[in-house]
């Protein structure tokens, strides 16, 4: 294993010359039992179970079912398109999100799926319809019961950018107001004189027709797609700490908040500040039948962040893994994560996914799983109280990362196979509010590594 740990006094030492330690890295401890669906007292007990990461709203029963289990209720944006269809019957299209042309856009891993003949269409969370079937989902879940709360898909909007939406009205009204906050000198750089009358939509059609006969255009080739992402990334952060303060609201106390914010896809850093843990799907490259250190990058980098991590593999790992039956990878999993401060989450039934089968489960054995947890549970004091050992802190410029991550999975990797431990000291772009201090590259002793634009 490329991590190694030790005292806690050095970890303290180190965290607080970083700074870093934020009110919710107590949220996880590194011995706890991570559940990402409810299951029964028997399966919890089975798994010594101590948090339910993913759980849905709870009911009087099944919060019975988890006694002694941390419950976090589940609010999605994007899955739960028929409880918003069901809804609004009537009204529904007034907030899906719309593409170049006006259309709306499916979401592409739920293709399988329909409510009552309609698709799984992409909703707009700036659309005030769909914010608010958000916004009375987060409260009908405190309400519930639940002790936390999860959001998946937490980026909303702004996690379509990759397919080139959202330019319904909102969308493009609000990027006025973004581009009235660049200075005179961006503005001209840019080409644009009025932003309070520019309209984006209109700007990349033209900019695609102009295309003539080139290769094909796209919106996310437009020049001005980098402030488009910058605009609608800020915007879901800012949601997230809104729907953040609604649960605080809703309980009368301070809600721990996590995401399915999988490190390892750019952009999803950029909430860090609503949320207290990641709680995510993470590639583990089960189609390669080899452990790998890939995890490790998003560990490091939610260390770095001050939040814990619960991972689950992906979908198409997961459905690998059921395919071909391995658990003993599986068990490598578990056992790396925990090796290195985190956690993967009890795989005792998980979402499988494929474009050929589309949605599917996979319920592992848990006479192979649940023994490894009860592991951690039984010495939990081999895990609480330590944390990494970095042989050196890697300068992590996030624009650099967001740009090209598997130049960053290579030499986070290099080291990992090298055996060197390594800390990310993550510097901050126009979407992640997380700058760089001196006194965090001092508290490496010198020892940091830097790479990037
Ligand atoms: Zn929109």
């Amino acid at each position: 294993m490329p991590a190694q740990i030790m005292k806690t006094w050095l970890c303290a030492i180190a965290l607080v010359l970083g700074g870093r330690i934020h009110a919710g890295s107590e949220v996880l401890r590194p011995s706890d039992v991570v559940f990402m669906y409810s299951g029964s007292a028997q399966t919890y007990r089975e798994y010594g179970a101590t948090v339910l990461a993913w759980g849905g709203k709870p009911t009087p029963k099944s919060l019975a079912e988890a006694a002694g289990v941390t419950w976090f209720g589940s609010v999605g944006m994007v899955t739960e398109f028929s409880a918003y269809h069901n809804r609004f019957p009537e009204r529904f299209e007034e907030g899906l999100c719309r593409d170049l042309d006006g259309h709306p856009v499916k979401v592409p891993w739920l293709t399988d799926h329909q409510s009552k003949g309609v698709p799984y269409w992409w909703c707009c969370t700036r659309q005030p319809l769909f914010r608010q079937f958000l916004r009375d989902r987060v409260v009908e879940t405190i309400r519930a019961g639940a002790q936390g709360l999860h959001i998946d898909d937490h980026l909303g909007t702004a996690g379509g950018l990759w397919l080139g939406i959202c330019f319904c009205d909102r969308c493009v009204d609000g990027f006025r107001a973004y581009l009235a906050g660049l200075s005179a000198a961006d503005l001209d750089r840019l080409g644009i004189r009025e932003p309070s009358s520019f309209n984006y939509r209109d700007e990349v059609r033209a900019w695609i027709a102009a295309g003539g006969g080139e290769a094909k255009r796209n919106a996310t080739g437009h020049p001005l797609w980098r402030h488009w992402s910058i605009y609608q990334g800020r915007g879901a952060a800012a949601f997230m700490l809104e729907l953040r303060e609604l649960a605080a609201r809703t309980a009368g106390r301070p809600i721990p908040v996590g995401a399915n914010a999988g490190l390892l896809w750019p952009g999803h850093l950029t909430d860090y500040q609503a949320l207290d843990l990641f709680t995510a799907e993470t590639d583990h490259r089960a189609e390669t039948r080899k452990p790998t250190d890939l995890p490790l990058v998003a560990y490091r980098l939610a260390e770095s962040m001050g939040r814990p991590y619960a991972a689950t593999a992906s979908g198409g790992d997961w459905a690998f893994i059921k395919e071909h039956n391995l658990p003993g990878l599986v068990r490598c999993w578990i056992a790396f994560s925990y090796a290195t401060g985190q956690r993967l989450m009890a795989p005792h039934r998980q979402w499988c996914h494929t474009s050929e089968k589309g949605t599917h489960w996979y319920d592992g054995p848990s006479e192979r799983f649940a023994p490894l947890y009860r592991f951690v549970r039984d010495h939990a004091g081999w895990f609480d109280g330590y944390a990494t050992r970095a042989d050196v802190g890697v300068v992590f410029p996030y624009r650099s990362f967001a740009k090209n991550p598997h130049r960053w999975f290579e030499l986070c990797n290099s080291l990992a196979a090298a055996n060197v431990g390594y800390r990310l000291l993550v510097a901050g772009d126009e979407t992640v509010d997380h700058p760089l201090k001196e006194a965090e590259i001092e508290a490496q002793g010198g020892s940091e590594l830097g790479w990037g634009d």
